[in-house]
């Protein structure tokens, strides 16, 4: 930044305290099952989840007049509140110069394939209601002069279509989004865990009812079991943070995947991640993106005796060669395997893999350079590739050393780590690469609407995304599809006003719950809860990480299925009732991580390639990465096919049936050039564009 930002500034963009002052819901009555007192809260409407998307549905759906109820395992806990980067981006379309084209948008979107060519236009018209509506409530965007919002690139971002408000921009959208929930009067239940989603009707009447939760501030029952009872249930509840090992998400990040997979609703797309360098969940999680690399810190790594090793310099050819594809990690953050070709920025994360499967520690150092690749000439600012050179350049960043150039760049990045008592001037900073967002999900239409009737998803949890996002698509997504469920949902009411169930329909599905828990809580011969979290977590980032061996997969499949059944077989021990809700969310963990291994065997058995952020590693495959020693034969992997861009994979879990896989071509569009205004204006006016 050329102007010298004041102290202050720095603390509000990132020290982003939010308010408290939320109400609570009061419970519409009791219900009686068997001796047993439950709560029950009945709404219009019920959102599962505090994060960006959740609230953005809930302010949606209020301010059309529709009465809903949040509710949250913990206000304010999650993936929005609490994650970020240097630069944390939001992906809309470009309000700045000559404007944007929402068609090239949407297929930028969708450019890495499996993603609904239909839903991909829908994000890119709806970000800029989406992004209106957030600066409309404060949002601290930021523009010139003129208004328009500054823009830059970023992952597979040919065009320049992001912003940020810092680091945070994820939390001071929860932040402004909370204070407009405030105005509007929306309860929260916070401390509750969805153990189950409830359903009445069968086959094609079956239908979304609410939620049962496990509500740690209710007494009534020894389980803190309520009833929320609601005909419009949205889901989101975020990403699985607690699935991989290696993972950038805020700890007890577990998201409802399993939930859904338990409530039989469809997931498309569990083979599609984000994998990227970040500082570790051990200590701070945080991405390592933009700014952080685009200063060409020294990357080196240490063994256990502390030795030091330049290990980049076994990779790339040159010192130019290494240092400017560190900056080009900075806008190709994530991994993909096609860039560790030719020597390209994926290297970089592939070396660290390979150190770190060493036992090594890795680290990045700002008050260093890149050390220079033997045989070769030192780091010099004068000695990079040409786009490297004019970042810097029209950055005014030519100094000498990566902490100063950072501090011209995004002092904000400096700070936020000082805040978390790490001070990136003076020491340097551990990270890895890690599991930082599940492109899949469950799968929804243009309105969120789920394959369960009355059943919405948005954010993370929704499997919108294809195989390749452009960063800052998650956030722009979950604001999106807020809106665009919350409109679905008045349309919804406007048209048959629907009244929650009484609550006696569902005391099977409590029955079968209060089994569960009188089976688990204190079962001292079932599996402790550490161990099924070390289990599923070791064996998804060893197995189904970002390098994944085919030869792993079926294998580890056959390891989660065992898992599934001793859990079935012997239970888990839920020691204390404090660790409930962690036990339930263990458990449907540990369904997911089977569903992903499944997802994925399938792909790889239909001949899938390397694609996205996955890298298939074989013996038989076409491509090998090159490094300055030699070619990585270890790293050979399988090609992408080309069809398979061309389709989503699905699958949905019956207790009888299992698993059930299949795969379905893109959902097309129309011709959105003979959409004229007095030809589909009816249709507006009649609510026929919601059927
Ligand atoms: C380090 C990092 C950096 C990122 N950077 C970017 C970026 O620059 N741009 C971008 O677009 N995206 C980014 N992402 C992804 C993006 O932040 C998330 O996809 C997004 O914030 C998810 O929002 P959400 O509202 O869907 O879920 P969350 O914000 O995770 O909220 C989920 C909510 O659900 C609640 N909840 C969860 N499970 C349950 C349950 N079973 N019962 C009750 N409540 C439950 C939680 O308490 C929480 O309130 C990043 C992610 C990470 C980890």
């Amino acid at each position: 930044m050329s102007t010298e930002i004041p102290q202050q500034i720095l603390d509000e963009l990132t020290d982003v305290r939010l308010p408290r002052d939320v109400i609570s819901p009061v419970a519409s009555g009791t219900h009686d099952f068997n001796g047993v007192k439950l709560p029950v809260y009945r709404y219009p409407a019920v959102v599962l989840g505090s994060g960006a998307a959740g609230l953005r549905a809930a302010v949606e759906l209020k301010r059309r007049g529709v009465d809903v109820l949040v509710v949250t395992r913990k206000l304010f806990w999650g993936t929005s509140a609490f994650s970020g980067s240097d630069k944390q981006t939001l992906h809309t379309a470009c309000t700045k110069h000559r404007g944007d084209d929402f068609t090239k948008m949407a297929q930028a979107l969708g450019a890495g394939g499996a993603m609904d060519a239909d839903v991909a236009y829908v994000e890119a018209v709806g970000s800029i209601d989406a992004f209106s509506g957030l600066k409309f409530l404060g949002l601290p965007l930021p523009q010139d002069r003129y208004g328009a919002v500054l823009r830059y690139q970023t992952d597979h971002d040919e065009f320049g279509r992001a912003t940020s408000c810092g680091p945070r921009t994820s939390r001071l959208m929860v932040k402004v989004l909370v204070e407009e929930a405030i105005r509007l009067g929306i309860p929260f239940l916070d401390h509750s865990t969805a153990m189950t989603l409830l359903k009445t009707g069968s086959g094609d009447e079956e239908k979304a009812a609410g939620l049962l939760m496990l509500n740690r501030t209710n007494h009534d029952n020894p389980y803190g079991l309520s009833l929320v009872l609601s005909p419009h249930v949205i889901l989101a509840s975020g990403g699985p943070g607690e699935l991989y090992r290696d993972s950038v998400y805020p700890k007890n990040c577990f998201g409802s995947l399993g939930l859904a997979l338990e409530a039989g609703l469809h997931l498309t797309n569990l083979t599609e991640h984000q994998f990227g360098i970040g500082t570790r969940r051990t200590e701070f999680p945080w991405n390592l993106s933009g700014t952080y690399v685009q200063v060409m810190p020294y990357v080196y790594s240490t063994d256990a005796a502390g030795q030091e090793y330049n290990f980049l310099a076994d990779y790339y050819r040159t010192t130019q060669e290494l240092a400017s594809n560190v900056f080009r990690k900075g806008y190709q953050w994530p991994f993909h395997a096609s860039r560790t070709l030719d020597y390209g920025s994926s290297l970089v994360d592939l070396a660290i893999f390979s150190e770190t499967r060493k036992g090594r520690t890795v680290w990045l150092d700002f008050k260093r350079n890149p050390q220079a690749v033997p045989g070769d000439l030192p780091f010099s600012l004068e000695r990079l590739d040409s786009d490297v050179r004019a970042y810097l350049e029209n950055s005014n960043a030519l100094l000498a050393t990566p902490i100063e150039r950072l501090q011209r760049m995004n002092p904000l990045a400096i700070e936020l780590y000082k805040q978390y008592r790490r001070d990136i001037t003076r020491d340097p900073l551990p990270f890895n690469v890690n599991h930082q967002h599940m492109n899949g999900g469950i799968e929804v239409d243009i309105h969120a609407r789920s394959s369960l009737k009355g059943c919405y998803a948005v954010g993370e949890i929704a499997g919108t995304h294809g195989v390749t996002r452009p960063g800052g698509a998650a956030l722009n997504a979950g604001q999106v599809f807020g809106q665009r469920c919350a409109a679905h949902i008045h349309e919804q009411l406007k048209l048959l006003p629907t009244l929650p169930e009484a609550p006696d329909s569902f005391d099977s599905a409590l029955q079968h719950s209060l089994t569960w828990l009188e089976r688990n809580v204190g079962n001292s011969g079932g599996i402790a809860l550490a161990a099924l979290a070390d289990e599923v977590q070791a064996r998804m980032s060893d197995c189904a990480g970002f390098i994944c061996h085919v030869d792993d997969v079926a294998p580890a499949l056959t390891a989660a299925r065992r898992l599934n059944q001793r859990i079935a077989d012997e239970g888990v021990n839920i020691a204390e009732t404090r660790h409930l809700s962690e036990g339930v969310l263990r458990v449907q963990t540990a369904l997911l991580s089977e569903a992903v291994l499944c997802a994925l065997d399938h792909y790889i058995g239909q001949g899938g390639g390397s694609r996205g952020a996955r890298m298939l590693c074989a013996k038989e495959g076409t491509r090998a990465p090159d490094s300055r020693l030699g070619s990585l034969d270890d790293y050979r992997f399988l090609a992408e096919k080309e069809t398979h861009r061309q389709e989503k994979i699905l699958l949905r879990y019956t207790p009888a049936g299992g698993m059930q896989i299949s795969e379905r071509p893109l959902r097309p569009i129309e011709d959105t050039g003979k959409i004229y205004f007095e030809k589909n204006w009816g249709a507006y006016l009649t609510g026929e564009i919601y059927r």
